[in-house]
């Protein structure tokens, strides 16, 4: 299966990079729908689509305003949004709201259970992060080994029941937008840096990691030519480390 990443940083887009969204094309599901989630039309191929929303901080539900043009080619496509409900509310009554976005969502806001089936037959499940607001993680499991975890935003969470949250995934993508040595802001913004999420892949013994959210100030020349964001350093710790970068896709 595969994972294509349509929008790799956070905050605010870059001139090469979208904000936080993920497709699995296969299955028709996406999780988050940052301004990278434009380019999800290019991708659709299914009669359905579901999103998971790890939370509703802009970056990450902006998209969802551009579903009309995502939907262009699939104009039948049936859309579900999936959510804790405080998030799924504050984007119903806020993002849509007359006077930010006058075009009501062609899509069905729905909080999320404890366990989803996949169309695939995949079964996938959350977890609660660290970040201001809240925000949930997502693993999805299949009978044939397949798996996969979205990690983003939160503070690297070094504990046993996140660390069996994760434990074994195929890949993982998660939140590093700083760089080590500002660990400390990244604590206090509710993210993660290289080496500890290393650290966390490390533990959990998962098969491969790409780095996600990251800061959109760094350029992919700082990021992949001179290692701003202390890549090296953090493989010591965990070898199958990389950086994601918009439109790459992953198999697992
Ligand atoms: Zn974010
Ligand atoms: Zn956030």
């Amino acid at each position: 299966m595969k994972c294509i990443i349509l929008g790799s940083t956070g905050y605010h887009p870059s001139a090469s990079r979208q904000t936080a969204s993920y497709f699995l094309p296969e299955i028709g599901v996406a999780f988050d729908a940052g301004t990278g989630f434009y380019r999800l039309g290019d991708y659709l191929r299914t009669s359905r689509l579901d999103i998971f929303l790890t939370h509703a901080h802009l970056d990450h539900v902006a998209g969802l305003t551009y579903l009309s043009d995502v939907l262009r080619t699939r104009p039948d496509c049936e859309v579900s949004v999936y959510g804790e409900s405080d998030k799924l509310q504050a984007v119903e009554r806020h993002l849509f709201a007359e006077p930010l976005f006058p075009v009501a969502p062609n899509c069905r806001f729905i909080p999320i259970p404890e366990t989803i089936l996949l169309p695939s037959g995949g079964r996938l499940r959350w977890h609660p992060l660290r970040h201001r607001g809240g925000a949930i993680g997502f693993r999805a499991d299949w009978t044939d080994g397949r798996s996969f975890a979205y990690i983003s935003d939160t503070v690297a969470l070094d504990e046993p029941a996140f660390i069996d949250f994760i434990r074994g995934v195929k890949l993982l993508l998660h939140d590093a937008y700083f760089p080590d040595a500002f660990q400390e802001k990244a604590q206090r913004t509710g993210h993660s840096t290289p080496s500890q999420v290393a650290q966390l892949a490390q533990k959990a013994n998962v098969g491969r990691c790409v780095l996600i959210h990251t800061d959109p100030l760094l350029t992919d020349e700082a990021i992949y030519q001179r290692d701003a964001m202390g890549l090296e350093q953090a493989k010591r710790i965990f070898s199958a480390l990389e950086v994601g970068r918009d439109f790459q896709e992953l198999d697992f």
